[in-house]
């Protein structure tokens, strides 16, 4: 997370900053209440699983494009994935950002989208408005509750995270947001991350023909 709070400092006379460091915090707050909420319950993945990813095309809205987008060209710095977004088919049903070979499976698991930290980390709600977990249906840990609800969480539920809770917070910072499947996101992202690297000026750096890779703003990756 350092890396990525580095990354709005630098890019902090653009206004998607404010926005990407908003993001991060919430992303922050997510990961502590979900972990609360799976050690105080028993949920868990089974370790290594990564199966709803290869059943899975997320889809993301501007804000959460743009961050995966920047990590992707100005942490990782892996420009590659341009070409490879461009030729993905989304008829594979696979999420693109999905590595089968790594035990992380994830390649931008710090900066995953919404649905991608929500998904079988925390309860929906039922019909009337309470906290409803259901164990994801290719979970195999046989440790974990195949679901939960008002009997195991009681009739105080405010500090129950739901997707519902979690999502009011993340609508307060992109409050009209359209989704596009991620293949498609991205590559709009980068474009606009293109143009704002490109009026970076001296955070751009000179590649080895001395000309300016406006992709790759510092020759040193903030992290892999
Ligand atoms: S972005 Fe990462 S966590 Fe989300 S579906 Fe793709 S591989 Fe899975
Ligand atoms: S949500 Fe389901 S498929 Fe995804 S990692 Fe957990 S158990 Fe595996």
């Amino acid at each position: 997370m350092e890396a990525l709070y580095s990354l709005c400092d630098r890019f902090s006379e653009f206004s998607v900053s404010s926005q990407w460091r908003s993001l991060l915090d919430l992303y922050l707050l997510i990961e502590k209440e979900t972990t609360e909420f799976q050690k105080t319950y028993g949920v868990a993945c089974p370790p290594g699983c990564g199966t709803c990813c290869e059943h899975f095309v997320p889809e993301l809205t501007d804000l959460e494009a743009s961050l995966i987008g920047a990590y992707l060209l100005f942490v990782k710095q892996d420009p590659s994935v341009v070409a490879r977004l461009a030729a993905f088919e989304a008829s594979s049903g696979m999420c693109p950002l999905y590595d089968p070979d790594s035990p992380y499976h994830c390649t931008v698991y710090p900066v995953r989208g919404m649905i991608c930290r929500l998904f079988g980390a925390c309860p929906s709600d039922d019909k009337f408005g309470n906290p409803l977990f259901r164990k994801c249906k290719y979970n195999t840990n046989g440790d974990s509750p195949a679901s939960l609800d008002a009997r195991d969480f009681g009739t105080d539920t405010t500090d129950i995270p739901t997707m519902r809770k979690l999502s009011v917070q993340f609508s307060a910072l992109e409050p009209i947001a359209a989704t596009l499947p991620i293949a498609d996101a991205l590559l709009r992202s980068f474009s606009r991350l293109q143009f704002i690297a490109a009026h970076m000026g001296s955070d751009s750096h000179d590649d080895d023909n001395g000309g300016s890779d406006p992709l790759v703003p510092t020759p040193t990756p903030l992290a892999s």
